[in-house]
């Protein structure tokens, strides 16, 4: 495995580390196999959050007897203090530790989330009492949009941000990786594996381990894609001829019609949340989750058949996609009994 340093926090992350969404669907027993696993094959580093169901006490039940050495990360949507110091005392006992490597602010998406931590009483505020009582030791943000990243690091009070980059998802990542170095912020990178739609996951990883970031977080549920992506750490990242050209292919494939979830489409006038429905379908496509997402889907009152056919969504979308066409599409699939 090899290692970086992640930004200014002095630590050292293994390249690749395990992102732990995807145990909320995995027993308990095996999730804490999968990830003793990643930390024999090298694996430093795992980013959970508050809002992942089980997540973090499963990541807990790992980390007994195995907490040294390993870079802890978690994140809450809050974004007042109380809240905020509230979700930081739940995380901590779930996760069984009395100190949380990193946390940080859960996508902040826009600049209205992001005044609402900074402003007086504000989430940064119980993150900041936290890091002076050593609860937390660093500080961190995740956004699907780059805009407040952009801020948060001109502004100085975060360690690290959280992004998704990957070969689909480029726009605008060598300007913050440019800042990023600059104000010397550790970059961890989210959806590396656009959702399991790439065909050779190991050039996926080894692309975005070509640039300028700290460390990639891929979801992982068990042993065969801890082993794999593990491996992928210790590789040169130059692509071989066949790698990029399977990358390539996918790319032109997605690029197209891929939802970013950069939710510059809502508000919809009819409430209808437009990414989560394209979320609840990769769950059907890529996620092996169809009865889950179905029933997320169906028991919200807002679905695709609530669409008046406006178009403004498709007006503000920023990559110009046909979202009518692809809402019904997915509305087809998350419908079924
Ligand atoms: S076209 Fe449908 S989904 Fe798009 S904004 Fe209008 S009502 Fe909402
Ligand atoms: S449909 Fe377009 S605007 Fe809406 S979240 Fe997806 S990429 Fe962004």
């Amino acid at each position: 495995m090899q290692y970086r340093e992640l930004g200014k926090t002095g630590i050292k992350v293994s390249v690749v580390g395990f992102g732990a969404l995807p145990i909320q669907r995995i027993d308990e027993k095996i999730a804490v196999e999968v990830l003793h696993k990643a930390f024999d094959l090298g694996m430093n580093f795992l980013d959970t959050g508050f809002r992942y169901s089980d997540s973090e006490y499963k990541v807990g039940l790992a980390l007994k007897g195995r907490r040294e050495g390993i870079t802890v990360a978690t994140k809450s949507p809050a974004r007042d203090k109380k809240g905020m110091a509230e979700h930081i005392q739940i995380s901590l006992k779930r996760l069984g530790t009395d100190y949380i490597d990193l946390y940080q602010l859960h996508n902040v998406k826009d600049m209205e989330n992001l005044d609402k931590v900074l402003a007086p009483g504000g989430a940064l505020e119980a993150l900041k009492d936290a890091q002076k009582e050593g609860l937390i030791k660093h500080i961190g943000i995740s956004s699907h949009r780059k805009e407040t990243l952009f801020v948060a690091m001109k502004q100085g009070f975060v360690d690290t941000i959280q992004v998704p980059f990957n070969a689909v998802e480029t726009d605008e990542i060598e300007e913050l990786l440019d800042l990023a170095e600059e104000t010397n912020t550790g970059v961890i990178v989210m959806k590396p594996l656009a959702g399991g739609a790439f065909n050779n996951p190991t050039a996926a990883l080894k692309f975005i381990l070509k640039h300028r970031i700290s460390i990639v977080i891929p979801g992982m549920d068990s042993l065969e894609q801890v082993i794999a992506n593990a491996q992928v750490g210790t590789m040169e990242t130059t692509l071989t001829e066949e790698e990029q050209k399977s990358l390539d292919i996918d790319t032109a494939q997605l690029g197209a019609g891929f939802c970013r979830r950069c939710e510059y489409c809502l508000p919809c006038p009819m409430e209808i949340n437009i990414p989560q429905i394209f979320i609840w379908e990769s769950y059907v496509d890529r996620y092996n989750l169809p009865e889950f997402a179905r029933l997320r889907y169906q028991s919200s009152s807002k679905g695709v058949d609530n669409c008046i056919d406006c178009g403004k969504c498709e007006s503000k979308c920023p990559y110009e996609l046909p979202i009518r066409k692809m809402l019904a599409r997915a509305g087809e699939k998350l419908s079924q009994k």
